[in-house]
């Protein structure tokens, strides 16, 4: 392949319109494109919901033919973790923050399985999504620090027709609880106005945190505040850029959401 660009989109499959964005643009960036599949049982905690991680292979395998994918790469569990595997990555500072507050192990991982997919496809370019904002930041870091040879391409996020951004997880919302999701966008929605027209940071937080209290199908804000794009910590007043984030529970469905204000 020498000479010739290789673009990669790992992923956890049940592949969404999210997804085939990041594809696409794999696609129109490099001139052979691979995408993995493989549902990484270490980032899941024990409460989590591996088991039943939407899985739809043959779908997925019809969606990545009509983009025209080289290569899938669809990863046995034991090839990925053989017995006597015993390497973690941990990413220390940002993987603590945010999500990984409540999902201890999480980013490691993720930083340790998307290290071993580097490895194994060594591709010129991997794309990840700004949907999972702190993830991507994880995987950047780690790439810096690692002096990995692999360009990190963060993606914007696909969204519903409604704003709700589209996630595997979304197929576990009942009627109900799909409408109720929307909140999460709306709430960034309108925080990032307020941020638009000069409101403070102490403001705008419990402005979010009134909007998600009003919508009872929520079981549980993990959190849903203002932070520093660069360290993920809370900010106290608005400087530069800033993301604003949240983390929603709808009974056992976790989603989160972010977007990218400048004041
Ligand atoms: P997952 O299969 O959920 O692990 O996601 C695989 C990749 O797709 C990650 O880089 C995600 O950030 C990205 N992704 C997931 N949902 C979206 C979305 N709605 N828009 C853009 N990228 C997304």
């Amino acid at each position: 392949m020498r000479g010739r660009s290789v673009g990669f989109v790992p992923t956890m499959g049940a592949l969404h319109e999210g997804h085939m964005s990041l594809v696409k643009r794999s696609r129109h960036e490099n001139d052979i494109n691979v995408v993995s599949i493989f549902v990484n049982p270490t980032q899941f905690g024990p409460s989590e919901d591996l088991e039943k991680y939407p899985r739809d292979i043959a779908g997925d395998i019809r969606k990545l033919r009509e983009t025209e994918v080289d290569i899938l790469f669809l990863p046995e569990p034991q090839f990925i973790y053989p017995e006597g595997f015993s390497t973690s990555v941990t990413v220390n500072g940002i993987s603590e923050k945010l999500c990984g507050r409540f999902r201890p192990g999480h980013f490691a991982g993720v930083a340790t399985v998307v290290t071993k997919l580097l490895n194994i496809v060594r591709s010129t370019r991997a794309y990840f999504g700004q949907k999972d904002f702190q993830q991507t930041a994880v995987i950047k870091q780690m790439a810096r620090d690692l002096n990995m040879d692999v360009q990190i391409v963060a993606c914007p996020t696909v969204r519903e027709q409604d704003g709700l951004a589209m996630s595997s997880r979304n197929v576990y919302l009942d009627k109900e609880r799909r409408k109720a999701a929307t909140v999460l966008f709306q709430t960034l929605h309108e925080a990032s106005e307020m941020i638009r027209s000069g409101g403070k940071a102490s403001a705008v937080r419990d402005a979010m945190a009134r909007r998600l209290a009003g919508e009872p199908l929520i079981t549980k804000v993990d959190y849903a505040s203002l932070y520093d794009p660069g360290t993920l910590d809370e900010i106290g007043e608005m400087g530069g850029e800033v993301l604003v984030a949240g983390a929603i529970r709808l009974d056992e469905t976790r989603l989160i959401d972010n977007v990218l204000v400048r004041p």
